[in-house]
């Protein structure tokens, strides 16, 4: 058992390492997002490559392998420790069975892949961007194989998904995304009949970006964020990193004649902050200190900002202090007006300015294309007309250029295929929590009018935070829910919402 000890405190070192690394590689990216001048881009390239380089062979090493064969059957060890080894494992294979020569060339064909698709987008061509996309496809679908999954015609792409969502497959996520999309349709179609909500008031006004950037400020503190753990920055599109234990950054972008827009990505990037911020401390600078999946921290950063932001009793809370802030561009609207007016269900062709109902129509799409194209069944230069046609079908929206449709996101030039479900899961998982949430706490529409959100992060804490990823999410679910994967807690929810709202 000694030998074991050993063991185990020199793998927690490595690892501890390896953490470091990462997040010193972390600083470097969150940098260039946010100050690293147009000039720096070129060194900064080489220093991350350098020290993710240090960070893998932390990771992967001999002694790494003999560490694991030694701890093979342990036995007696903690529950911690048990979940330490099994993500631990994962992250080591995965990243053994890539040789460092094909992790090059995906490098370099993504960064090919990126330039290309800036270009094709920025002249709407899809030509330009199809070859690398090919290529994209060809070396995921390696990676996948690498991986070990074969032998099925979703091998490859659930290969894929699991990255993103440990334990979920392509077949599992269809069966619930399909009755989603009907019923989304169905709402839709209906809420297209009535007349859209108005406020005017908040597209013709221009809202003082300093004073949409005090509010927020304000309002994330009001949230309980910890402004000595975290800071919020400016940056060309909103994310959220972790840099250590104590250090969560996230960034928004504020535009004059949009004042909800980076309000409500500061209240979304808040919440994924919450849940790091939120991991059990015992779990500090290992490869456990990260959200389980990212579904699941989707989940966190859209309740936050859609369930709890775009709520009436949330904005019971804040709006009066809002049109403080903004007393000549909110004159004479009263809370009703403008609770409608941010509910406002428009359905676009870009993704990212959908409204709540519309917005996992999007990704359903993204999904299905995703999957054929790694079944085989779709071929890359048919896609532009498949996604065309599926717009049509879903959103009623035909894209008059690619810019417009397929070439809108950066995702799939950079090779992350498998990652548009999460933000659907997100919304599934979301709701899910929260039905429970309110059966724990039934004072929630009371306490969130008062701006009390103690026992919101208290319970969320419990359940989801502290666990960090030494839950996988279906076992974090049934943890908390007692159930699997179910779109029906967020369908009751969007349906509800938005029948009383456009009166259908
Ligand atoms: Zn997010």
């Amino acid at each position: 058992m000694a030998d074991k000890t050993k063991a185990l405190a020199k793998l927690h070192s490595l690892d501890t390492e390896r953490m470091h690394l990462e997040r010193a590689a972390a600083v470097l990216r969150w940098d260039q997002e946010t100050c690293l001048p147009a000039k720096g881009v070129e060194d900064r390239a080489e220093q991350l490559a350098l020290i993710e380089g240090f960070a893998h062979e932390k990771l992967v090493n001999p002694e790494t392998e003999g560490l694991l064969g030694e701890l093979e059957d342990a036995g007696d060890l903690s529950a911690q420790e048990e979940d330490f080894l099994r993500v631990f494992r994962r992250d080591f294979r995965r990243a053994q069975r890539l040789s460092p020569e094909f992790v090059r060339e995906c490098a370099r064909a993504e960064g090919l892949s990126q330039a290309a698709w800036v270009e094709a987008r920025k002249n709407s061509d899809f030509a330009v961007f199809a070859p690398h996309l090919e290529k994209m496809i060809a070396l995921a679908r390696k990676k996948s194989e690498y991986w070990g999954w074969a032998g099925t015609a979703d091998s490859p792409y659930d290969g894929l998904l699991d990255i993103y969502e440990p334990g979920l497959g392509a077949a599992d996520m269809a069966g619930v995304f399909y009755p989603l999309r009907e019923r989304l349709s169905a709402l839709l179609e209906k809420i297209s009949a009535k007349a859209p909500a108005l406020g005017a008031f908040l597209t013709g006004p221009q809202y003082d970006v300093q004073r949409q950037d005090a509010f927020c400020r304000e309002l994330l503190g009001g949230l309980g964020f910890d402004f000595t753990r975290s800071r919020l920055d400016l940056s060309a599109h909103p994310f959220t990193t972790t840099l250590g234990f104590n250090d969560v950054r996230i960034t928004t972008r504020y535009a004059a004649a949009e004042p909800l827009s980076g309000l409500f990505s500061v209240i979304h990037e808040g919440g994924h902050g919450f849940y790091e911020l939120g991991i059990d401390p015992a779990l500090r600078s290992s490869c456990l200190a990260e959200g389980t999946s990212m579904g699941i921290h989707e989940s966190q950063s859209r309740l936050w900002e859609n369930v709890i932001g775009r709520s009436r009793a949330f904005w019971e809370g804040w709006f009066p202090r809002f049109k403080e802030y903004f007393p000549q561009q909110l004159s004479g609207v009263g809370l009703d007006s403008f609770y409608r007016a941010m509910n406002r269900v428009s359905p676009s062709l870009i993704r990212v300015e959908a409204d709540e109902v519309s917005y996992s129509l999007h990704i359903i799409l993204r999904f299905e294309l995703e999957r054929r194209l790694f079944q085989g069944t779709l071929a890359v230069q048919d896609l532009p007309g498949a996604w065309n046609r599926a717009m049509e079908e879903y959103l009623g929206l035909r894209p008059a250029c690619d810019a417009q449709g397929i070439l809108q996101d950066v995702h799939w030039s950079m090779g992350a295929f498998g990652y548009f479900p999460s933000y659907a899961l997100g919304n599934l998982y979301g709701l899910q929590f929260w039905e429970k949430l309110r059966e724990c706490l039934p004072d929630t529409d009371a306490a969130l009018g008062r701006r009390d959100y103690a026992a919101i992060h208290r319970w969320l804490g419990e359940n989801i935070y502290r666990w960090g990823r030494r839950l996988e999410p279906s076992r974090l679910l049934l943890k908390i829910t007692g159930k699997e994967l179910s779109a029906e807690p967020f369908l009751r929810y969007i349906e509800r919402k938005y029948t009383e709202l456009y009166e259908l």
